[in-house]
């Protein structure tokens, strides 16, 4: 298990029956980059069951946090979700992923659109001060079925827009569009339908997607990558990667079966 770091659960949070998040301790001499994912994962029978984790803490973070769906029969998260402080689990040396500044071209405002769990890469995201030095405006929307799994609400708006190190500049970059498609609240809709609509541009003040000022990291279920995949596709946005950047990159935030 030499690929493999034993950390230690520091606080657990349940949001609803089927989203939970986790802090733990970090390794000092693992190094990731913002909105990169690792394998992690648990001890089972003397062998390591692991799955593919965004890190939601920011690399400048001295602890680990993750933000994990409950599958009920989901070989890891049927356990994970039991996890208490002091557990131990399993954290891959490798973090891997393509939602990274450095794979998309310069521009002006930077979209980071996720359902779900996909919010998880882009919290460590909002959370590096270098996002906020490269792009004039930061939209993180948010898409979810009900009120109650926008989670991390708190920390988007107040905890990051009161940072004693650079509270004023996310209070004058980051505009946050949370969602929901199953209840009333303030904004309700897929997200694609918000862009294919324009709701999304007039209700935050933009233009509609452009590929000479806009840049979009996507995070969600397959189902919604492949709609805005499309969608930027028509708008001739270009996909970005590491030997090439471009207008919009993309990471799955789970795979399906
Ligand atoms: C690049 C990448 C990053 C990921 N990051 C995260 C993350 O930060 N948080 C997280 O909870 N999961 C994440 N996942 C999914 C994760 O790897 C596991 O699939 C998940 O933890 C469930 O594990 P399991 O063994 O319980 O069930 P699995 O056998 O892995 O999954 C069972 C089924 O549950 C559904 N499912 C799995 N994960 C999700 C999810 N996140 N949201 C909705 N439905 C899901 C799918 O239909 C899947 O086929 C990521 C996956 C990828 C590919």
């Amino acid at each position: 298990m030499s690929n493999l770091q034993k950390q230690r659960v520091l606080e657990v949070h349940h949001w609803t029956d089927t989203l939970f998040s986790f802090k733990a301790t970090r390794d000092p001499s693992f190094r990731f980059q913002n909105g990169q994912f690792t394998m992690m994962g648990l001890e089972v029978d003397g062998r390591p069951l692991l799955r593919a984790y965004s890190l939601v803490s920011a690399n400048h973070e001295e602890n680990l946090e993750f933000f994990s769906i409950k599958v009920a029969n989901g070989p890891l998260t049927s356990r994970l979700q039991h996890l208490k402080v002091g557990d131990e689990i399993l954290v891959g040396r490798k973090p891997v992923g393509t939602l990274l500044l450095d794979n998309l071209l310069p521009g002006k405002t930077l979209y980071l659109l996720s359902t779900g769990t996909g919010l998880a890469p882009f919290l460590g995201v909002i959370k590096d001060p270098e996002v906020y030095d490269r792009f004039e405006r930061i939209v993180l929307v948010h898409g979810c079925r009900f009120v109650a799994e926008l989670a991390y609400q708190d920390l988007i708006t107040k905890e990051l827009p009161e940072n004693e190190y650079f509270g004023d500049i996310v209070r004058e970059k980051l505009v946050y569009y949370p969602t929901v498609t199953r209840e009333e609240y303030r904004n309700t809709g897929r997200i694609t339908a918000l862009i294919r609509s324009g709701k999304l541009f007039s209700d935050i003040g933009q233009a509609p997607f452009d590929p000479e000022f806009d840049r979009v990291m996507l995070c969600g279920s397959p189902a919604m990558l492949k709609d805005i995949h499309q969608i930027l596709d028509e708008q001739k946005f270009v996909e970005g990667s590491s030997s090439s950047p471009g207008h919009y990159v993309i990471e799955k935030a789970f795979a399906e079966q």
